[in-house]
């Protein structure tokens, strides 16, 4: 058997008709989009022409996309962007607790230089409640920021009930859609979001370029100054080929969501009942319907994720235990303590990600690889041999 990757959600590789698409701009097309003459002409055409793609997927003006450094960029510039464009409304921003840290740790930082945030507590399946977020309004409210779906545990926000609130009381909403775009429908229009976040690497483009789509005339403030670019909202020489590289992504993923979709949750739930039949005391964490098709995520009791994992990538599978950017740390997950969930069985939790070629053979092994994985380190565990007694 090949090796197995099943951390689509951390990255995905970059698809052949991206590459493809990407490579003239790197030794043949390689004007400034700025220039004037004929090479910076044909740069600028490529830089337009991804914008169109992009902004049709989002169901958004072509000037309400901004390129950036991926999501993380996109999402600084959205949440110190809206504050600071807004200092006359006031200074606090509304969240909830299972953002990914790009949110997370920008709020932080912000909230040691004066501005008020509040993180919102989410129910036993990561979802937040929309009255929760209306309660939390005050007359200081400039933005709400609350990612679409979560990327550890796969839940899907009711982000059209916050936007609609929202609107109604004249706050903006940034979303982070990082992992849902390329999965589900993702339409700022629909969502009624005023700025959304999304990375090219977690939809089979090419890292470290994102997006920042900012509706037309909300007042924002870049982050960095310099020259025009992006009208002055994102300054530096853009990345052609890597801007290339997320247009493509982006509309190969659009024209196969349906098709890929349907075959990714197929086997994500035959992989769970693979699971809770042949694996006692596992428990999937995340929501049971309103989840992005990619994602599982198992606790198992009486053994460590990490030791999981380690032991799944001796036999050649790749999972994680939820986020990349804190795989390592041994702390508990933010995302599945927020949850409710005991940090014992938080820290027994893996997430498997499937992605667009994924197969049924794969799946079949990576159970049964599994269910002995687990048995083997149960086996070992003496709070196990104590439950076995009792
Ligand atoms: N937001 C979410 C939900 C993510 O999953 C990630 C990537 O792991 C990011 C933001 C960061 O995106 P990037 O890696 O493009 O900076």
């Amino acid at each position: 058997m090949n090796p197995i990757y099943l951390d689509h959600s951390a990255t995905t590789p970059v698809r052949s008709e991206v590459l493809e698409a990407m490579h003239p701009y790197f030794m043949e097309i390689y004007g400034n989009a700025s220039s004037f003459h004929t090479f910076g002409q044909k740069a600028k055409k490529a830089l337009e022409d991804s914008r169109e793609k992009v902004a049709e997927v989002l169901g958004a003006l072509p000037e309400e996309i901004v390129f950036t450094s991926g999501g993380t960029e996109a999402t600084n510039m959205a949440v110190k962007g809206a504050l600071q464009g807004n200092l006359e409304k006031g200074n606090q921003i509304i969240t909830s607790s299972i953002e990914h840290h790009a949110t997370l740790h920008t709020c932080q930082y912000l909230e040691r230089r004066g501005y008020e945030v509040t993180y919102l507590p989410v129910d036993r399946w990561g979802r937040l409640d929309p009255e929760d977020v209306e309660k939390a309004l005050t007359d200081k409210t400039v933005l709400i920021s609350v990612m679409h779906a979560n990327n550890e545990v796969g839940t899907i926000q009711p982000l059209e009930e916050i936007g609609t609130m929202a609107r109604s009381r004249g706050v903006l909403v940034h979303t982070d859609a990082v992992q849902s775009v390329g999965k589900i429908t993702v339409d700022v229009n629909e969502l009624k979001v005023d700025f959304l976040s999304l990375s090219a690497h977690k939809f089979y483009g090419p890292k470290g370029v994102g997006v920042l789509y900012v509706r037309k005339g909300v007042p924002f403030d870049a982050l960095f100054q310099g020259g025009h670019h992006e009208w002055s909202r994102r300054p530096g020489t853009e990345n052609i080929p890597a801007i290339v590289g997320l247009g493509r992504a982006i509309e190969l993923a659009a024209e196969e969501m349906d098709e890929v979709s349907t075959r990714e949750r197929a086997l994500r739930d035959r992989l769970w009942s693979a699971i809770e039949a042949g694996i006692e005391d596992s428990y999937m964490n995340g929501h049971p319907i309103d989840r992005i098709p990619p994602i599982l995520n198992v606790s198992f009791d009486f053994v460590d994720g990490e030791s999981v994992i380690l032991n799944l990538d001796l036999s050649g599978i790749a999972v994680s235990t939820g986020s990349a950017c804190t795989s390592g740390d041994l702390e508990p997950s933010h995302v599945l303590l927020a949850m409710g969930i005991p940090p014992r069985r938080s820290q027994g939790a893996v997430r498997f990600s499937l992605g667009r070629e994924t197969t049924q053979e794969e799946i079949d092994y990576t159970a049964a690889v599994l269910t002995e994985t687990i048995s083997r380190l149960r086996s070992m565990s003496p709070a196990y041999a104590d439950r076995k007694r009792r």
